[in-house]
């Protein structure tokens, strides 16, 4: 039998604050937009050191659940908002670093996820908001200006719109997470194009015949489309970083 056997078992300080706020957010206690007392007040409240307040802090700040403040003040505590893509993305944009999740196996399943949205978003009636954002990033994207990093922001922002009107939040999340987790290798990509124009040129035309299905409700042919769109672009992606070989006569 060890010393510590019978004791209850010390829950680590931090972990005890992020049970809590977990707890209360199941609750219904603390709401999305409210703000938390600041960093002394929950150290008091809950009895643990400044320190572990701002770990846990930290903690929820990357999951994408708090944004914590900068500065001191009445209104110094961190505010709860709701951004779920911003935990996951970074997770798997880590695990991708580590080539644990191959971009591949990313592609094919933002392939999955992006054809049944099309199929059931095509279905689905509303979506009006959504629509209309995807129309005004596809105009956007038009603008002749427009550089690779800001094209590519705006690429991503309209699959995600696209992929909103099925109505599925959970979906719409791992699609937002999914492209969040390749954008350094997508734009990577971009940069090592030298055909940049014209395969802007093609990416336009794209869109444009994606928006064009989706508006008109046929979700076999938007999901075909997008199919042929992501794979098109991987190819290219995947041509502009292979490592250079040598030519020998
Ligand atoms: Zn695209």
């Amino acid at each position: 039998m060890t010393a510590e056997a019978g004791a209850t078992p010390r829950r680590r300080t931090h972990d005890a604050l992020l049970k809590d706020i977990e707890a209360d957010l199941r609750s219904g206690k603390i709401k999305v937009g409210d703000r938390l007392p600041g960093e002394r007040t929950l150290a008091e409240n809950y009895g643990i050191s400044r320190a572990s307040v701002r770990e846990a802090i930290r903690v929820l700040d990357a999951m994408g659940i708090l944004r914590s403040s900068v500065g001191s003040g009445p209104t110094s505590g961190a505010i709860v908002v709701s951004d779920p893509s911003v935990g996951l993305s970074s997770a798997l944009r880590l695990h991708v670093a580590s080539s644990t999740l191959p971009v591949a196996d990313i592609v094919e399943t933002r392939i999955l996820l992006e054809t049944w949205t099309a199929r059931a978003g095509a279905n689905r009636t509303g979506g009006d908001e959504d629509l209309e954002q995807a129309s005004q990033i596809l105009h956007a994207m038009d603008d002749p200006d427009i550089d690779r990093a800001a094209f590519h922001e705006l690429d991503a922002r309209f699959h995600v719109a696209l992929s909103s009107l099925a109505g599925n939040a959970v979906v719409a999340t791992m699609m937002e997470s999914l492209s969040g987790s390749i954008v350094g290798y997508v734009k990577g990509a971009m940069d090592a194009m030298e055909t940049w124009p014209d395969v802007i040129a093609t990416l336009r035309t794209q869109h444009h015949h994606i928006f064009d299905a989706v508006q008109a409700h046929d979700g076999e042919l938007a999901a075909r489309l997008l199919q042929e769109h992501i794979e098109w672009f991987h190819q290219k992606a995947q041509e502009a970083t292979a490592p250079r070989t040598t030519l020998r006569p």
